[in-house]
């Protein structure tokens, strides 16, 4: 079984995808974290990213991992901790915009369903990467209480972060999101919509899992 989820940056699809994938017995795969250990990598390793061919060169060379426990590992390395800074989601968007990147990352997303039941969540999972998924839902919330729950979040992480800062981020990832030539995260009508501004974490799952029953 395959369970595709997209929708923007902190609209809490991490989370509930995790639950749901508890609920489930499933396997739960946040495609955000493989962008984001790609980031760091250029980043740390001083690649030009303006360079498309430089970067699916790196990600070519990288061993990206995720364990069982939800932990990014490069090269062996848990990166965990370094892939949710605002460093990385300022420069993110460029190595995302990439389409030889996207296809091997796609190669790598699809082969996590190999032998496993998945929850996976992204910007092009429903799509790109699974237009065919047993499921998939778009995970709406406003940009204020997307905004709140990413503070929030940085907090939880010991991360600093700053309302204002993290609402201009939020908006241009949503517009690079949106606007992209290749995967760009698009509303479709076989896609079931929820929009969880006003809904907790739980009632979201259960709505999902009635859905899924
Ligand atoms: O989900 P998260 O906010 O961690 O994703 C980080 C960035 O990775 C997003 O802003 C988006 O540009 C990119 N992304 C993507 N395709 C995916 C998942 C994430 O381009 N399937």
């Amino acid at each position: 079984m395959i369970i595709a989820i997209d929708g923007p940056a902190g609209a809490g699809k991490g989370t509930i995808s995790k639950l749901l994938a508890k609920r489930l017995n499933a396997v739960y795969i946040d495609t955000g974290s493989m962008y984001r250990s790609l980031t760091y990598k250029v980043l740390r390793d001083n690649i030009d990213m303006t360079s498309e061919e430089l970067v699916a060169k790196a990600l070519k060379e990288a061993n990206l991992e995720i364990t069982k426990d939800d932990r990014n590992l490069l090269d062996g390395e848990d990166i965990t901790p370094y892939i949710r800074t605002e460093e990385i989601n300022k420069n993110i968007s460029i190595i995302c915009s990439y389409p030889s990147v996207r296809e091997q990352m796609r190669v790598k997303q699809r082969a996590f369903a190999k032998n496993n039941d998945i929850v996976m969540e992204g910007r092009d999972i429903t799509t790109e990467v699974f237009p065919d998924a047993d499921y998939k839902f778009y995970l709406d919330a406003s940009i204020e209480e997307r905004t709140n729950r990413r503070v929030k979040q940085n907090e939880e992480l010991g991360l600093e972060s700053n309302y204002d800062e993290i609402y201009e981020s939020i908006k241009n990832r949503d517009h690079s999101d949106m606007t992209r030539k290749y995967g760009a995260l698009k509303r479709t009508p076989e896609q079931i919509y929820i929009d969880s501004s006003n809904m907790t974490i739980e009632e979201v799952v259960d709505y999902m899992m009635e859905v899924i029953k």
